[in-house]
């Protein structure tokens, strides 16, 4: 195990560098690297994007902590750190029959371009539903739709967007609105946790990654790290394992109970998320035991939910009468509302994430 070094070393400024970062953090824990490139998306810049995966541990270890950066694009560079952070101090003391797969940008696209969504504009933490069936509905989304990612954004139209929800609370009540605002919805492609049509092609890759590095697995931990809920710095853990099963308990026992249950993300009524990245992996595992959550960092409290309006504004809205200077000034705005750049918040994030990811492993090797 090596000294822990500063968060400097873990954070890196963007996506390309990041995959470099975890790349090289692989190769010096001995990890086996397969790289899943994106078939016709690119970077800013025109570079490739990826997925990249680092698998260590025994071959054919029955426990695996499969853990996940990325799914919110741009989150990733928070989830990214944590797992260069872990290969760089900790991946050489895994305790045995115990193997760890690490997926490094998950929706790389987001990740490259400064989004939580992927190239589709999809919520890919949304777009784990079966398409074969109708679609799950959202009967509120569309009265809010317009007012949340208005032509211009500036303070009268914020105003206007506040009063319109403000109006929506208190005919509703704050839970129905956050669901609105959170559950996802399916029928505006340039809206807010918007789940898709089909599959994205990053659902489609982490089904081939649990096939191929976790196909010996026969109990799983998974970690989905998130940035954007809970106190500035702090975890904030989401387990969707089933209320009072055994596997809910488990998480429990891991994390500590007063973390796990009764969890109120803003404290709020836990929104009915559909199609979650949790309920793909379950699927892909087809039936063999998972125990896990998303595990958030927080940092603006609700003024997060802004900083989503912001990207789909950014996205869609901006360009059609472009500012520079605002628009390089709104973007920091909203990388910063998800992975600020404080030192207190990215030593933290290193402390917690360590912390947890080692519990987990603890937690496993007794499983
Ligand atoms: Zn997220």
């Amino acid at each position: 195990m090596s000294e822990a070094a500063a968060f400097w070393h873990y954070f890196a400024p963007d996506y390309a560098a990041a995959r470099e970062r975890f790349i090289q953090a692989a190769q010096r824990a001995h990890a086996e690297v397969v790289t899943y490139t994106h078939p016709h998306a690119h970077g800013p810049n025109g570079a490739p994007l990826a997925i990249d995966v680092a698998r260590i541990g025994p071959q054919h270890a029955s426990r695996q902590l499969l853990a996940i950066s990325g799914t919110h694009g741009l989150e990733g560079a928070a989830g990214s750190a944590l797992q260069v952070a872990w290969l760089d101090t900790a991946a050489q003391a895994l305790p045995a029959d115990v193997a760890v797969t690490l997926v490094h940008a998950l929706n790389p696209y987001g990740f490259a371009h400064a989004s939580r969504t992927t190239e589709n504009n999809v919520d890919l933490n949304r777009n784990f539903v079966d398409f074969d069936v109708p679609r799950p509905v959202n009967p509120h989304y569309d009265a809010l739709h317009g007012w949340l990612i208005p032509e211009r954004w500036d303070r009268d139209t914020l105003a206007a967007a506040k009063a319109a929800t403000d109006r929506f609370r208190d005919a509703h009540g704050a839970d129905t609105l956050f669901n609105t605002l959170a559950s996802g919805q399916y029928t505006h492609a340039d809206g807010l946790i918007y789940g898709g049509s089909q599959r994205e092609w990053s659902n489609l890759t982490l089904e081939r990654i649990v096939a191929t590095h976790l196909a010996q697995a026969e109990r799983v931990a998974l970690i989905d790290w998130h940035t954007g809920i809970g106190e500035y710095g702090q975890p904030f853990f989401l387990c969707f394992n089933a209320e009072g099963s055994a596997l809910q308990q488990r998480a429990a026992q891991w994390w500590g109970e007063d973390r796990v249950l009764d969890q109120r993300p803003h404290g709020l009524a836990r929104p009915d998320y559909r199609g979650l990245v949790f309920r793909g992996v379950e699927r892909f595992l087809g039936g063999r035991p998972m125990a896990g959550a998303v595990v958030e960092f927080g940092t603006r409290g609700p003024n997060a939910s802004l900083a989503s309006r912001l990207d789909q504004w950014l996205r869609f809205r901006a360009p059609q009468a472009p500012d520079v200077e605002r628009d390089t000034q709104l973007r920091a705005d909203l990388i910063d509302a998800f992975v600020p750049f404080s030192s207190l918040w990215r030593e933290s994030v290193v402390t917690h994430g360590l912390a947890i990811t080692a519990q987990t492993l603890d937690g496993l090797a007794r499983w």
